[in-house]
């Protein structure tokens, strides 16, 4: 695999980015988990959120940009724990 490329956590298949789009009404129970501020401005009314998320082209899953960072961080927290058990035989 290229470096830089993300692992599905579920199957080890490779993640492909993809772009999200939903529209949120500002003033729908919905917005309070979005920012609807960009920069300077905060957006009423019908706003159009993009996001990037990843799916796995093996299972077909989808997963949260910030899923796939966590997932990756245990992974690299997991196998360093096994280093050590190594190590200390
Ligand atoms: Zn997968």
């Amino acid at each position: 695999m290229k470096r830089g490329n993300h692992c599905c956590p579920i199957c080890g298949g490779e993640l492909k980015k993809i772009k999200v789009s939903k529209i949120v009404n500002s003033e729908s129970e919905e917005a309070k988990d979005w920012d609807f501020s960009s920069g300077e401005v905060y957006m009423y009314g019908d706003v159009k959120l993009i996001w990037t998320e990843f799916s796995c082209e093996k299972c077909d899953r989808k997963f949260s940009v910030d899923d796939v960072y966590n997932a990756e961080r245990e992974l690299k927290r997991a196998k360093r724990r096994a280093t050590k058990k190594i190590e200390r035989k």
